[in-house]
C-alpha cells in the first residue's frame, strides 16, 4: 500500500516578480490530518490551490495517489475543496446542495437520496434537509459545505481556512466535529490556517510555511516543543526569547551567556562563540520564594514580580532580572491561591530539558 498519498515536488510558482512558492517539497500520508500553518501571504492557498487544480506551478510536480496530476483539470483530480466563503448554491435547499455532484454524474435517484441522507447524518444536518441556505446560520453552512465536498468521496479533501468566518464558540465546536468526521471517513485531510491553536487542536502534524518556503514540519508536540528556528519558536504559543551567546560547548552541552546570567543547557553540537537565541517556555520554571542570604542554585534565576495575571486554571508572573528582562514564568493555579505578589522576590530554576537552543 502507498504511504503517501500526496507528494510535491520542487514546486514554485511566481506571478511576475511576486514569488508565492520557493521550491516546496512535501509528502501527505494516507489518512492524516495534515495543517499548513503560517502568516498571511505565506502561500498557503496557493500551494493548495496547485494540489486542487485551481493553479499550475512555475515549476515542480504535484502527484496524487501515485500519478503525476500536474497537468491535469481539477474536476479530474480525486480531490475536494471546502473554502472561507462556503460557495453554496443560494437558489438550492440543503439536500439538492449536497445532491449537485452526485446529478452532475448521473447517479441513479434511489442511490443520490442514499448517499446524501448518509452525509447529512454525518454532518449532523438530517433535520434542515429541505432549508434554503439562506435560512442557515454560518456553522451550518460550512457542514454544508463539507458534506457537499465529502459525498464525492475524494481521496483528499483540501479545506483552506474553512472556520475562519465562524465566531470562536463555534470555531471550536465545528474543529471538534471536523476531527470525529476524519475519524468516521478516514479521508486524508490539508487543513490550511493561520490560527496555531486551530492547528494545534486538529493536525497530526503540521507544516509551518514562511515567504513561501516551509520552515518546519513536525507534530503538534513537537513544533512546540523542539522548535529548530525563531520563527517557529515565536509562533507557537507563548515564549520568552533571549539573545546571547555560547561561552562554551562540548558534544553533550553548552554553557550559554545570557542577559540572565549564565545558564547550562544539554544541547550538544554548538559552536563556541557562536550567537543563539534561547527560548524559555514561560511553563518551564518552578517558581520559589528568595530569601535574604540564601542564594541558593548557582543556576537559579533571581528577579522580582512585577505584575501577577491570574487567567483560571493558571497563574503568570511577570518577573523583572537586575539586567531589566523580564520573564513572563506559569503555573497551575493551586489550592493555595496565588503564591507571589507584585514586589516578592522569587528565584527562577529552569528545568534544562526545556531549554531550547535556536540557531541565529
Ligand atoms: P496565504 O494563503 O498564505 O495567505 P497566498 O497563497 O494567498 O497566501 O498568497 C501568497 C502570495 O502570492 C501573496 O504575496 C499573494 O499576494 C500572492 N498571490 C496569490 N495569488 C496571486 C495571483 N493570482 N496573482 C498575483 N499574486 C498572487
Ligand atoms: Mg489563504
Amino acid at each position: 500500500m502507498r504511504h503517501n498519498i500526496v507528494e510535491l515536488k520542487h514546486i514554485s510558482k511566481s506571478w511576475g516578480s511576486v514569488k508565492a512558492l520557493n521550491t516546496v517539497n512535501l509528502d501527505v500520508r494516507k489518512g492524516e490530518i495534515l495543517t499548513l500553518l503560517g502568516p498571511s501571504g505565506c502561500g498557503k492557498s496557493t500551494l493548495m490551490r496547485i494540489t486542487a487544480g485551481f493553479e499550475t506551478p512555475t515549476s515542480g510536480t504535484v502527484v496524487i495517489a501515485g500519478q503525476d496530476v500536474t497537468q491535469m483539470p481539477p474536476e479530474k483530480r480525486p480531490v475536494n475543496m471546502v473554502f472561507q466563503r462556503y460557495a453554496l448554491f443560494p437558489h438550492l435547499d440543503v439536500f439538492d446542495n449536497v445532491a449537485f455532484g452526485l446529478r452532475l454524474k448521473g447517479l441513479p435517484k434511489a442511490e443520490i437520496n442514499a448517499q446524501v441522507s448518509a452525509m447529512l447524518k454525518l454532518v449532523q444536518l438530517e433535520s434542515l434537509s429541505g432549508r434554503w441556505i439562506n435560512e442557515i446560520s454560518g456553522g451550518e453552512s460550512q457542514r454544508v459545505a463539507l458534506a457537499r465536498a465529502l459525498v464525492n468521496r475524494p481521496s483528499v479533501l483540501l479545506l483552506d481556512e474553512p472556520l475562519a468566518a465562524l465566531d470562536l464558540k463555534i470555531r471550536h465546536i465545528m474543529l471538534e466535529e471536523l476531527k470525529r468526521i476524519h475519524t468516521e471517513t478516514g479521508t486524508t485531510f490539508i487543513y490550511v490556517t493561520h490560527d496555531q491553536d486551530e492547528a494545534m487542536i486538529l493536525s497530526d502534524r503540521v507544516v509551518l510555511m514562511n515567504k513561501g518556503a516551509i520552515e518546519q514540519i513536525g507534530t503538534p508536540d513537537e513544533m512546540y516543543g523542539a522548535p529548530k528556528t525563531l520563527f517557529c519558536a515565536k509562533f507557537f504559543g507563548e515564549t520568552n526569547i533571549l539573545g546571547g551567546h555560547v561561552k562554551s560547548a562540548d558534544a553533550k552541552g553548552a554553557v550559554l551567556n545570557l542577559p540572565i546570567g549564565e545558564i547550562e543547557a544539554p544541547v550538544g553540537g554548538l559552536r563556541s562563540g557562536s550567537d543563539i537565541h534561547v527560548s524559555l517556555r514561560p511553563e518551564a520554571a518552578s517558581l520559589t520564594e528568595a530569601r535574604a542570604g540564601k542564594p541558593g542554585r548557582h543556576d537559579a534565576v533571581p528577579g522580582i514580580v512585577e505584575d501577577v495575571v491570574f487567567i483560571g486554571s493558571r497563574v503568570v508572573y511577570k518577573v523583572r532580572h537586575a539586567s531589566g528582562t523580564v520573564l513572563k514564568c506559569q503555573e497551575p493555579r493551586t489550592a493555595a491561591g496565588i503564591r507571589f505578589g507584585v514586589g516578592s522576590h522569587v528565584s527562577l530554576q529552569y528545568d534544562p530539558a526545556a531549554i531550547v537552543v535556536l540557531s541565529g
